[in-house]
């Protein structure tokens, strides 16, 4: 999967509503992280300090995964 693609589903993922959002590892107040592509691949930064996730969970290549959050967000 393209890395563009997996930025989208994250992103995608983090705007709706009803799932648990990715939040940041130092102070789970922080703003909800958003998705990077860097030379290393897909990373989550945190808006308000220099947390940075590298790891991305194995749902977000998950095409049935996709395809069930995409049906939330019509229902919104
Ligand atoms: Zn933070």
């Amino acid at each position: 999967m393209k890395e563009e693609d997996v930025k989208q589903r994250i992103k995608d993922y983090q705007q709706a509503e009803g799932v648990k959002s990715l939040t940041c590892g130092n102070n789970s107040s922080h703003d909800k992280l958003y998705p990077k592509v860097l030379e290393q691949g897909v990373v989550l930064l945190c808006p308000n300090c220099n947390y940075t996730q590298t790891y991305i969970p194995d749902l977000f290549f998950d095409d049935g995964f996709y395809d069930w959050l995409r049906g939330m967000k019509s229902l919104i």
